[in-house]
């Protein structure tokens, strides 16, 4: 027997419907690229734009499916993109502007992006990409006619207000199938070809609710949020959509990511709530003790995409009063897979149990299920323990990857495999020890690299650490800590090996140190290993 309820489609148009029909007058705050006073705007109005914009594609003759890629910063504009292509059943394909050139060439040709939307700081980039695109149409220049270049290689380029101004803001947004594909994002590849994922409309609002509940992001009406993770990779772990659901004021803080202008706009926009990689948050808390500051009204921030090292949580906590969440989660994940937050019987472990269980990547939330399992697929004990590759499933979790594109990661069947290892505790707790291609195995024993980093990031000269495994004519491997130091910092390898002492067993210590001016990153600020283990290749340890 089937249920009498309405069978009204899950899209993402209804976000911002809601929000503008119940939250109209709830702001969005931008910092441009082109620079000049913040830009003040509300949900009505973003709804009304979207609706010009989606007027605007579809004279263009984007059809419902087409790709129109987007290249830019976190800003109502990329907002008003997100809503209007989506919207009118196009797919909003966010690029990462960080990736190598040949990549960028790669990811519009594979997607064959019809339009490509973007900020003026990337107009240089764009004209060099643009003769190895020739499915693009059409080029949108995200600002008004002043500030359009006066020459340009790109044919036909048209500046976004421009395009807006001759549209009413009444399209008809269609309802759409929920399973409609509704945006598009390539993973970083640090090892092949970048790969796409295709969310669906579906895929997206269940997300958003999920993200929304009190244990993962947990912002409401009264929160500001200031996505510091950008809109072009992972759609801001789903900050534009939870965003509109529940009313959030929003604070766009554009291409400027350094601490004191944060730090600007979480004090002047009265920002609550925050979402970053642990760099940008080191970089802050840096800026905080240098002063020293405060902030006035930051609660709680989600910090994931790499491990969250202890010392980050702790000083968040302790100094600047700050919650940090810890979260993991991948592109295909869309991205929130777990988030650390404690359970009503762990309130009574002793401090130092509590902290240590907020710094693991922590439960599943509401839509993923996740499986730890061992080299012949069987599953593991969840003992905080046996560790072995991460598998997930759900709604919201990638069956394939775009254009057809095979992977190994989808043989399990039913399963997802991230490619990340971990345990997994008796509260179900998530620790993510490595991934997969990084762990290193000493005589038979597998040591986590993301915990030898941690605790050398505590020491205070370390400014950033890395771990790779290199080969040892005994135990096979060994590690091997590199380091960049803090300007100014002098530490020796016999100081930083020592630091180790009674924090891990002795025979987990890394073997050698290394000094280097910076490390290897990804486009998503993950360190680059692969790029590690080149330079090191060859690297002799004593037996
Ligand atoms: P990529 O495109 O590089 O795959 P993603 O943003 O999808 O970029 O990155 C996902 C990967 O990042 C995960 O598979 C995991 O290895 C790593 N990651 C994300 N969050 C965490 C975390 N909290 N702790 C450790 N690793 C994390």
């Amino acid at each position: 027997m089937l249920g009498l309820m309405m069978p009204t489609p899950l899209l993402v148009k209804g976000l911002i419907e809601h929000a503008a029909r119940w939250h109209g007058s709830t702001e969005i705050v931008s910092r441009l690229p082109e620079g000049g006073p913040l830009h003040r705007t509300t949900y009505a109005q973003v709804h009304a734009r979207a609706r010009q914009l989606a007027h605007a594609f579809t004279r263009l003759g984007v059809a419902p499916g087409a790709r129109v890629a987007t290249l830019a910063w976190n800003t109502h504009r990329h907002l008003e993109l997100y809503y209007g292509i989506s919207g009118l059943g196009a797919v909003c394909h966010t690029i990462n502007p960080r990736l190598f050139f040949e990549q960028l060439v790669y990811i519009v040709n594979h997607a064959e992006d019809e339009v490509l939307c973007f900020d003026l700081t990337f107009l240089p980039l764009v004209e060099k990409l643009a003769p190895h695109c020739p499915t693009v149409r059409h080029w949108v220049l995200l600002t008004g006619a002043a500030h359009r270049p006066a020459a340009t290689s790109l044919p036909g380029l048209l500046d976004y207000e421009t395009l807006l101004a001759a549209e009413q803001p009444n399209f008809e947004w269609p309802e759409l199938d929920e399973n409609t594909a509704s945006s598009l994002c390539y993973t970083s590849g640090t090892t092949d070809q970048p790969k796409g994922v295709l969310y669906s409309h579906r895929s997206t609002l269940l997300h958003s609710y999920a993200a929304s509940l009190p244990d993962c992001f947990g912002c409401g009406a009264r929160d500001v949020v200031l996505p510091v993770v950008p809109m072009f990779h992972v759609n801001a772990w789903g900050i534009p959509y939870l965003a509109p659901l529940n009313g959030c004021k929003l604070v766009m803080p554009g291409p400027a990511l350094d601490p004191a202008s944060l730090f600007e706009l979480f004090e002047s926009e009265g920002v609550t709530f925050s979402a970053g990689v642990p760099t940008i948050w080191f970089g802050l808390l840096q800026f905080m003790r240098e002063g020293p500051r405060r902030f006035s009204t930051l609660r709680r921030m989600i910090v994931g995409g790499a491990s969250c090292p202890p010392a980050l949580l702790r000083a968040f906590a302790e100094e600047l009063g700050v919650e940090i969440r810890h979260a993991w989660g991948m592109s295909e994940t869309s991205p929130l897979g777990t988030v650390s937050t404690l359970k009503t019987n762990q309130l009574s472990w002793p401090p130092a149990e509590q902290f240590r269980e907020l710094t693991k990547q922590g439960r599943a939330i509401y839509g993923v299920d996740m499986e730890i399992v061992d080299d012949a697929g069987q599953p593991l004990p969840h003992d905080g323990v046996a560790f072995g590759d991460l598998l997930v499933r759900g709604p919201f979790i990638a069956s394939g990857y775009f254009g057809g594109v095979q992977s190994s990661q989808f043989a399990a069947s039913g399963w997802f495999r991230t490619g990340d290892v971990g345990t997994i505790d008796a509260e179900g707790f998530l620790q993510i020890t490595d991934r997969s291609k990084d762990v290193i195995k000493s005589g038979g024993e597998w040591i986590s690299s993301i915990d030898l980093e941690n605790l050398a990031v505590a020491h205070p000269a370390v400014a950033e650490a890395a771990v790779i495994g290199v080969p040892h004519p005994k135990w096979s491997e060994r590690p091997l800590l590199i380091v960049v130091r803090k300007p100014g910092q002098q530490v020796s390898a016999q100081e930083l090996l020592a630091f180790y002492d009674g924090k891990i067993a002795a025979w987990q210590r890394p073997d050698a140190v290394e000094f280097v001016e910076q490390l290897p990153h990804t486009a998503t600020g993950k360190l680059l290993k692969t790029q590690l283990r080149q330079d090191f290749a060859g690297y002799e340890l004593k037996a």
